[in-house]
């Protein structure tokens, strides 16, 4: 505790030297950004937890309706991850970087016929809907929504039990993971997989990923409906 006092007062009596470098700027900027957010009582408690600092800074924002379907527990990290940037419109797609000059073009690479924004690859591109199709013949699900956001909320009310929708969410998210992949394939590489490859990888990726998740609390009947995928 002696310690920690001496250690308040050279905080408080701290000045940032000018000729210091940048590193130790940086360091002051840090300490006087953590003395306006929580002040310097943190550093005398005997209960300080870094868990309980990181709590007090971080800013808290508001919670959005499809948070629970893009950090959906069973799908795999990665796909969350594209996921997500999809739902925000933030995938550097060819349209985007068109704009500020990066990319020579902005048609889509895959299909060549249209500009290539989130929309279109993953709706309106002939082979996302030919993917889109066969995954959701295979989980028996009819739904025709021409966005990610209309497409998770329109999961939500598709079905009563709460176990098929998070797998067909977790189809969802490989679906546009494959997509994504799809698009970088055939910029990258100047190969384009087939429907059929994409459609067996996603199926694949799905029941593994869930296989290894299974828990005793899943009704008989969901356990029927997903073994006979
Ligand atoms: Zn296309």
């Amino acid at each position: 505790m002696l310690c920690m006092s001496k250690i308040s007062i050279s905080w408080d009596q701290f000045t940032i030297p000018t000729a210091a470098s940048w590193v130790v700027k940086f360091v002051c900027k840090v300490k006087n950004y953590f003395s306006d957010q929580i002040g310097y009582q943190w550093l005398q408690s005997a209960k300080y937890s870094i868990k309980g600092t990181y709590t007090q800074l971080r800013c808290l924002g508001t919670k959005v309706p499809w948070q629970k379907y893009v950090w959906n527990r069973l799908t795999i990290p990665k796909h969350r991850f594209i996921m997500w940037l999809a739902m925000l419109d933030r995938l550097k797609t060819k349209d985007r970087l068109f704009k500020v000059g990066i990319s020579t073009g902005d048609s889509c690479p895959i299909c060549g016929a249209q500009v290539e924004k989130v929309e279109h690859l993953f709706f309106e591109c002939e082979l996302s809907r030919q993917c889109k199709l066969l995954v959701f013949s295979w989980l028996g699900v009819q739904l025709n929504r021409v966005t990610v956001f209309s497409l998770l909320m329109g999961v939500q009310k598709y079905s009563r039990s709460k176990y098929r929708r998070f797998i067909i969410i977790t189809a969802v998210a490989s679906l546009v993971y494959n997509i994504w992949r799809a698009r970088n394939a055939a910029i990258w590489s100047l190969h384009i997989p087939i429907v059929q490859s994409i459609v067996k990888t996603i199926q694949a990726e799905v029941k593994g990923r869930v296989m290894n998740l299974l828990n005793s609390k899943t009704s008989s009947r969901d356990l029927d409906w997903f073994h006979s995928l």
